[in-house]
């Protein structure tokens, strides 16, 4: 597949950086990216996804865009109250990017579905908001092999790394069964800045951007950090658990 002379044009502030050219974007065009969650995270995730030209972009999520949302789901706007997210979403992704092949799937995942759906894609990242999906989608990534981007954010801050199946620790590893998350507090009740859910849906794009290109050097095995209150960013190893349900 070639590039057309738009398509040069678009992206020509990344085919002259390394590690990109046409070759690796060419591989962008035809990559196929699971977002999880049409949020706080998947809002820019998505939509730098989309801006970077990745051909097929699925997007995952069942609720309906509320007031309450808008301070940091950049995807969708004051006139798409009510509309569920996976339409306001594609509606303003393909919008910024015409090319761009958005697959909805309005629906929650579950352990019966969640393996077939990411298997269908190259990547997968994941911008839900509780550990529920995390665990599931984590799970489902590991059996089928697909690596996975994922981040979380509360209040100022947030963590992310990378899942590389089959090469280094999993999201299990970092919170085994026996650590206790029943309590942990919710963006309902601690509060979320968008530009902080903004930071980290970047930075889960970028990764994703990475894997799919086989450049840099990827937050697999490392969890990332930021504490925008102080501005500190901090990534720190952490290793695969022997007796990790998912990956063990
Ligand atoms: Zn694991």
């Amino acid at each position: 597949m070639t590039l057309t002379d738009a398509q040069r044009e678009r992206f020509s502030r990344q085919l002259v950086l390394e590690g990109v050219g046409e070759a690796g974007q060419q591989r962008l065009a035809a990559a196929r990216v699971l977002v999880v969650g049409a949020g706080g995270l998947g809002s820019p995730a998505a939509f730098y996804l989309a801006a970077a030209g990745i051909g097929a972009i699925g997007l995952v999520d069942f609720d309906v865009v509320s007031l309450s949302n808008l301070n940091r789901q950049i995807l969708h706007g004051a006139g798409d109250l009510g509309r569920p997210k996976t339409v306001s979403a594609a509606e303003r992704l393909r919008a910024l990017a015409p090319d761009v092949d958005v697959i909805r799937h309005a629906e929650r995942l579950d352990a019966a579905s969640a393996e077939a759906r990411v298997a269908a894609y190259d990547v997968v990242v994941e911008c839900s908001d509780n550990f529920e999906t995390k665990f599931l989608v984590n799970a489902a990534c590991v059996r089928a092999g697909v690596p996975l981007v994922w981040a979380s954010v509360l209040g100022w801050e947030g963590q992310m790394s990378v899942v590389v199946p089959g090469r280094g620790p999993c999201y299990r590893c970092l919170f085994p069964p026996a650590v206790d998350l029943d309590g942990a507090p919710t963006a309902r009740e601690v509060g979320i800045l968008g530009a902080v859910a903004g930071v980290f849906g970047a930075l889960e794009a970028l990764e994703a951007v990475k894997v799919l290109l086989g450049v840099g050097e990827s937050l697999a095995g490392r969890l990332l950090v930021w504490d925008g209150g102080t501005g500190a960013f901090e990534t720190v190893a952490f290793s695969a658990q022997p007796g990790c349900p998912v990956c063990g």
